[in-house]
């Protein structure tokens, strides 16, 4: 059984949170701590990082299409290419 490091309620694994403070400290907290501390519930939070995760490699698909189109069908094409990962990460970011 784990125990929340702030209010000290008992906590099964599965709801148990690891939460980073400002110095790198790692705290084992409750989902309410979490949101305390952090100003967001932890599905907000999961959600917003997963999001991160899914930008990310987006961009890291259009660059790789687009080193492919470069060298495949010439300049213009990895320029084309280029204006479309910048696309994809306007919109990407703007999702969120
Ligand atoms: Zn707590």
């Amino acid at each position: 059984m784990l125990k929340c490091e702030d209010c000290s309620r008992n906590l099964d694994e599965k709801e148990a949170l690891v939460h980073t403070d400002n110095e790198g400290n790692k705290h084992i907290i409750c989902p309410e701590c979490f949101k305390k501390a952090t100003g967001v519930d932890y599905q907000t939070f999961a959600y917003r990082k997963e999001n991160a995760k899914m930008t990310i490699i987006s961009v890291l698909f259009c660059l790789a299409a687009t080193i492919y189109a470069f060298i495949e069908n010439g300049m213009l094409y990895g320029c084309l290419g280029l204006v479309l990962t910048v696309l994809v990460y306007l919109f990407a970011s703007k999702a969120k």
